[in-house]
């Protein structure tokens, strides 16, 4: 059994005081909820604080892109060595808002997943296509492309904690979010190119979240796929209240 996965995207949202706000408020909301794992990824100025009030709680704390090298002249960027020495255990890779808005490029989330995985962070790899390409027919081409170069040169064994994320762009912040049988064919799609790169045995047991519009009243039925490992969620989980209905789907 897959254990289900529920991850919170703030994006650019929240200060370190709105941090504290949130966990004060979520934290006692998720006491012992154990049939699924949490993670929260806040900005990176959010992490100390984040990581301070998470701290013993069971919930894991993530951040939203990591840099390929340890150290260097790489104004603005920030390296596995250094979000890991905070106690951060989660990473975003490839999220379409980099891909779209940051020239993230299939190689480059190759080069960053690499990385995490190197320094023992569990990666959350998002792919997905776009509204003319799924339009015109070419999902699951999209998908395939994205995930053999996403996976080139990673072995199976390096590859364990790898966590996918099936995020259809045109769901991303849209309020449109793509049915639980649309997302579980995605996902088989998924499934059957990991299978390819790194076997049956790892396929079976890699967790492919949903992202797209998540939102309280639609988890569950999401949720309800077998196919459906978790999800990524972005708007509905800066309230507390919000994403703990998700959490509790
Ligand atoms: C996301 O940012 O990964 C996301 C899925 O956003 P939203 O839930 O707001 O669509």
């Amino acid at each position: 059994m897959r254990k289900k996965l529920l991850a919170a995207n703030w994006k650019m949202h929240k200060t370190p005081e709105e941090t504290l706000a949130f966990f004060r408020e979520f934290l006692p909301l998720v006491a012992g909820h154990s049939r699924d794992e949490i993670v929260v990824c806040p900005p990176y100025t959010d992490v100390h604080a984040a990581i301070q009030s998470a701290e013993g709680s069971g919930v894991a704390i993530g951040v939203q892109n990591v840099h390929w090298k340890a150290d260097g002249a790489y104004t603005g960027e920030i390296s596995a060595p250094m979000l890991v020495s905070l106690g951060v255990t989660h990473v975003i890779v490839g999220h379409s808002e980099r891909r779209q808005y940051f020239g993230e490029t299939d190689d480059t989330v190759n080069l960053r997943l690499k990385t995490a995985l190197e320094a023992g962070l569990t990666p959350i790899c998002c792919v997905g296509e776009v509204l003319e390409e799924r339009e015109a027919g070419l999902c699951d081409d999209v998908l395939r492309r994205q995930c053999v170069r996403a996976f080139h040169a990673i072995s199976a064994k390096k590859a364990a904690k790898l966590v996918v994320a099936y995020e259809p762009v045109w769901a991303i912040g849209t309020g449109k979010t793509a049915t639980p049988e649309v997302a579980a064919e995605a996902h088989a799609v998924i499934r059957s190119e990991a299978a390819e790169v790194f076997g049956p045995e790892f396929a079976v047991n890699l967790r492919i979240l949903y992202g797209g519009s998540v939102k309280p009243d639609n988890a569950s039925s999401l949720m309800a796929q077998p196919e459906i490992d978790g999800a990524l969620v972005g708007g509905a989980s800066l309230d507390p209240k919000s994403f703990t209905a998700i959490v509790k789907y």
